[in-house]
């Protein structure tokens, strides 16, 4: 990596700033999922094991009101912490001022201090948001040196991500970060190849330059979920009742035709036709309780919608897969959330689980699929599951992060 890494600095007796990826789910005060936790442990303990004083922070959350700050406050995230760190972690309920300012100063050699929701400084007109040049500035002020590990947040210019590191002498990527660009912007500036994309999900539009960008660099790029059929309604296909952005079929016209054969489209799906009453109440619930049936791709049904790959397109990606030295995967072939279509979506884990293990590189680019890929068992099944899924897509589209971009050059 050409950037500096938090291996590359001496912590020792430092006040290291640490920017972190909290952004945890929380139900009624209690977290529900804490692996972005836990995938920021290696960083923190090397702080602390290295003797530095570790300054937590992160965002939780959107805060746009007084009410939102009771929810997304940090407090149970330093609890949790505390859990898995082994150590006590002082919280400190504020994201500025003397309360902060002391509690970091009686701070000893290894030991942490986390404070509030850098989006509670979105209430005072967007500072943290809005990369407010003053807060960036006092943040800085508050240490020796930064270590960037919020890789979810590095395609947005944050006061406490850009905004710290314009203002401290050195920013360096913690393991997480290194990991993410290491991995990502591997695949997308320096792939061996073959180098596959699979891309699936809701929306081609949310996609576009992806696509635009992987044809520049892919040897294929394979289309499945819901954007498959905006994709066939360019062939001339029928659709039915499936998900299609009929603004961007004449985008997915233009796109096969500079693609050189190079995407690989589904041959048959799984339909169902869902009571339309039962659609408008429960989607989920209404899918799974209607008929389906496998359909050539050629032969969808009018009133019916096309919601998971079919057996033959599952064999036809394992086959189009052989041999690839390089996978990046963002988003799911089928409506994963609802069981029996989940089958091409768990085809694809198997597939790439299969290749890792012949020593491909194999990374789900958040998201949906990285949801969809731990909940069914595959989460040490690939090189690299990323915790960003806007960061990572924004990789994907050939884009420089600004928080990445701010980390000093080694
Ligand atoms: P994304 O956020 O773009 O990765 O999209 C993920 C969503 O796409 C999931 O909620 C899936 O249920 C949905 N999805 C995937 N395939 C289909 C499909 N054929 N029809 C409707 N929704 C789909």
């Amino acid at each position: 990596m050409s950037k500096l890494v938090i291996t590359d600095l001496n912590v020792k007796g430092k006040k290291v700033l640490v920017r972190v990826d909290f952004n945890v789910p929380i139900k009624g005060g209690v977290i529900t999922d804490d692996n972005r936790i836990v995938q920021a442990l290696p960083t923190i303990k090397y702080v602390v094991d290295n003797g530095g004083k570790a300054i937590l922070f992160s965002h939780l959350g959107r805060i746009k009101t007084e009410e939102d700050k009771a929810k997304n406050t940090l407090k149970p995230v330093a609890k949790r912490l505390e859990e898995l760190v082994g150590k006590p972690v002082t919280f400190v309920p504020e994201t500025r001022g003397e309360a902060l300012e002391n509690a970091i100063n009686q701070m000893k050699d290894g030991d942490i201090v986390m404070f509030e929701n850098t989006r509670f400084e979105d209430l005072n007109g967007k500072k943290e948001s809005g990369n407010d040049p003053e807060l960036g500035k006092y943040w800085a002020s508050l240490g020796d040196v930064f270590v960037n590990d919020a890789f979810g947040t590095a395609h947005r210019a944050h006061a406490s991500n850009s905004g710290i590191s314009a203002n401290i002498e050195k920013t360096a990527a913690g393991f997480l970060m290194q990991k993410e660009v290491e991995f990502i912007g591997g695949a997308v500036d320096n792939p061996k190849h073959p180098f596959v994309a699979i891309l699936g999900g809701a929306k081609v539009s949310d996609k576009i330059s992806v696509i635009e960008n992987l044809l520049k660099k892919a040897d294929k790029i394979m289309i499945c979920g819901a954007m498959a059929y905006t994709f066939f309604k360019a062939q001339g296909l029928e659709v039915g009742e499936s998900k299609c952005e009929l603004d961007f079929v004449d985008y997915a016209k233009d796109m096969l035709a500079k693609a050189n054969g190079k995407i690989v489209l589904p041959v048959d799906v799984v339909e169902a036709k869902p009571d339309p009453l039962k659609v408008a109440e429960n989607f989920f619930g209404a899918i799974d309780e209607a008929p389906t049936k496998v359909v050539d791709v050629k032969h969808i049904d009018k009133d019916w919608q096309g919601l998971d790959c079919g057996p033959e397109t599952i064999k036809l990606f394992a086959k189009e897969l052989e041999g690839a030295k390089t996978v990046v995967w963002n988003g799911p072939a089928g409506v994963f959330e609802v069981e029996k279509f989940a089958v091409g979506t768990k085809a694809i884990c198997e597939t790439l689980a299969g290749l890792k293990e012949k020593g491909a590189i194999t990374i789900i680019g958040g998201g949906d699929s990285a949801a969809a890929a731990i909940s069914m068992g595959y989460q040490d099944k690939f090189s690299h599951i990323s915790t960003g899924g806007g960061a990572s897509l924004e990789y994907l589209e050939g884009k420089v992060l600004p928080g990445v971009a701010a980390i000093t050059d080694k």
